[in-house]
Order: C-alpha cells, then structure tokens, then sequence
C-alpha cells in the first residue's frame, strides 16, 4: 500500500475558563487532524498531539507538509507497523538535528493512527477488534481528568451526575490547599467511586515523598508524574520506596527502550501512554500488552481532540486489564463533537463501525480551523 494524498488540519477553540496544570495554562484548545488516502482510495484518520506548545498546532501540522510527507509517500508499507518503522527511522537523523525529536513523533503517532484506521476499514473492523479480535471488549470504564482543584467539588459531582465513578484531580500547585482539596474530595466519595491524582511533574522526590506521605490517608487511586517525567529511574524507585500509594507515569516516555525500562523497573503500577504523542496505534498497543504481560495496568493517556480519544477508547477495549480510559471534563468541541452518546454510566461504548467511525471531519468544528494543507503524492 503506498499514501497518495494527506490533509491536515489546525483548529483552536477559545476556552472562558483557563486550564491550569502546574507547569502552564492552556489559554485555548488546540488540535491536529490528519486525513491519508491510500492508492486503493480508502482512507483513514489521526490525530497529532498539539496541546504544548501554544504555537503548537500549525507548526505540526507544516512538519507534517514539509519534511514528513516526501517520505511517507515513498514508503510501500505491508502493515501499518512497517510504515512507522519506515517513518521513524527515516527521520530519526533530521528530527535530531532539529531539536525536534518530539513533534517529529507526535506528527508520526497521528500518522500511524490514520495508517491502522484505512487497514481496520479495509478489514471491516472496528479498531479494537481489528487489534484483537473477539478478545476486544465492548465497552471500557472512563476517569473524569482535567479536574482542577479550585472547582473540584462542582466537577466531581458534575461527572458524578454522568454516571463516572472515576475522577482524577491536579495537584502541585499549593501543597495546603491542595491537600485540603484532596481531603474533602476523598471523604466524600460514595461507594465504589474513586480518586486519582496528576502533580504533572510538579516535584523533586523530597517534596512528592512529603505531599504522598500526608496524602497517604486519602486512598488515592495513583499518583502521576509526581516528579519530573525524564527523572532518572533511581529517583522513581527512591520515590516509590517511600509510599504506598500507585505511581503512574507514560505520557511524556518515548521510545521502547524508555518504556521497557520503566515496564521493568516495578515503579509504575499504571503505564500511560499517548497515542498522539508517541508510536500511535501501532506502538501504543504493543506497549499496552507488554505492560500487560508484566502484570501492570495500561491506561491510556489523552487530553485533545474526538480521534485521539476513539482510538484511545480502542486501544484499551483491545488491550483489557483494569485501566480506565481518560476523559477531560472540560468543555471541548473538538473532542465532543466527534460523539455521538459513546459514554454511557461511566462507561465508554465502542461502535461497531469499521476502523475510528469516522466518516468524515463534523461540520460544526470547521469554523475553528486556523490552517489547511494538503499535499498529494507525484
Ligand atoms: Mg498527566
């Protein structure tokens, strides 16, 4: 199979009320969609991380126009896995001499999503059973993310009323309030619900070993990137040594290397990674199962656009295991507009329809569009 013509795509949506995380705020919601057509005329969809950073989004999409598509149109892939092999190593030696390893991945991660989309279609399946077969699940439980401690009370019970037993509230901003935050939210869970926390890198391991120690008492379902995620997997054991509460980490790991090491090491009781950032379809499901192999939980991480989530959805219905999908709770039409009631009860329904579902771009996104390039093989 060879690709004949890409689109890619540059929106931004207004957001009223700012989304901090410890490190930054998100002033409005970004997203990268891309279209591929292969010579068959079947067709596929991705998406391409764009949250950070703010100028993000049209950047990669150019990346995409300008250095990847030459050589995307050169490969003859047999799989979608030999065109992210072909794609990764041909521009392994450009994206280093950029200083851009990483929007380089992340525009190769939506492309192997659009890849194994035309393959699923091409099969019929929807993209878990395409990846697993019968042994795909139907449904997957969610967490409500994105939850910010000044608002927590209103979001919990605003994801409550959806029917999520799940929820999962940033920390690492001021550690009192945040852990009176914590405090009142835990005591106020109903049964069966439970409560996840991201510090989103906020720490070194003596002031996450002091915040877990005081948090101990909360039943916290994990701790995520409590220190900086490139953190040496000393520091993740030291930190690990000292509390009993699950570490999870996976959004900002690339590469098998980093993620067998981390599989490995015993920290990370949840692995996450992020089917736009890295490996895509192909990568982020190998490393799922290996993840499961090793006896921890794959759950994966996404906060962007309705592709990533799908085939997020997808990924993790093929996979199994205890992981929860994520689910931003913040308002985004360039996440919703792609669904159509997929979330039932805390529960995300997975369509039967073959590959992503998706047909085409929904109109009421196109007014957000900031940039649309396409490019078509010679
Ligand atoms: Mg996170």
């Amino acid at each position: 199979m060879k690709i004949d013509f890409l689109e890619v795509s540059a929106y931004r949506i207004p957001v009223k009320k700012p989304v901090a995380t410890s490190f930054g705020v998100m002033r409005d919601r970004p997203a990268v969609f891309v279209k591929l057509v292969a010579d068959d005329g079947s067709f596929g969809w991705g998406e391409i991380f764009a949250n950070w950073p703010a100028a993000g989004a049209e950047h990669r999409a150019r990346l995409l126009v300008m250095d990847i598509a030459d050589i995307l149109f050169e490969i003859d892939g047999e799989t979608p896995e030999s065109f992210w092999q072909e794609l990764d190593a041909k521009t392994r030696i450009r994206a280093v001499q950029c200083g851009e390893i990483g929007p380089f991945d992340q525009v190769i991660a939506g492309l192997d999503t659009a890849i194994n989309d035309i393959a699923a279609r091409k099969a019929g399946l929807p993209m878990a059973k395409y990846l697993n077969g019968e042994n795909a699940r139907r449904s997957v439980p969610v967490y409500a993310s994105g939850i910010a401690a000044y608002a927590a009370d209103e979001e919990v019970a605003r994801a409550r009323a959806e029917g999520i037993r799940n929820f999962k509230l940033k920390v690492g901003f001021d550690t009192d309030s945040d852990l009176a935050t914590l405090g009142r939210i835990s005591t106020g869970l109903l049964e069966g619900e439970r409560l996840f926390t991201d510090a989103n890198q906020a720490w070194d391991v003596t002031q996450a070993a002091d915040f877990l120690a005081k948090a101990e008492a909360f039943g916290l379902g994990w701790i995520e990137e409590p220190i900086p995620a490139r953190s040496k997997l000393e520091d993740w054991k030291i930190l690990a040594s000292k509390t009993e509460i699950p570490i999870a980490a996976g959004e900002n790991m690339v590469g098998d290397t980093v993620f067998d090491e981390a599989i490995a090491s015993g920290v990370f009781s949840y692995l996450q990674p992020d089917v736009a950032k890295w490996g895509g379809i192909s990568r982020c499901y190998a490393t799922a199962r290996k993840t499961l192999d090793a006896g921890r939980i794959y759950c994966p991480h996404f906060l962007g656009g309705g592709i990533g989530l799908i085939a997020s959805a997808h990924l993790l219905a093929a996979t199994g295991g205890d992981g929860l999908l994520e689910v931003d709770i913040n308002p985004n039409q360039l996440r919703d507009a792609f669904l159509d009631g997929e979330m039932v009860n805390g529960e995300w329904q997975l369509p039967e329809t073959p590959g992503l579902g998706i047909e085409q771009l929904p109109e009421e996104i196109s007014e957000f569009q900031t940039l649309t390039l396409s490019r078509t093989r010679n």
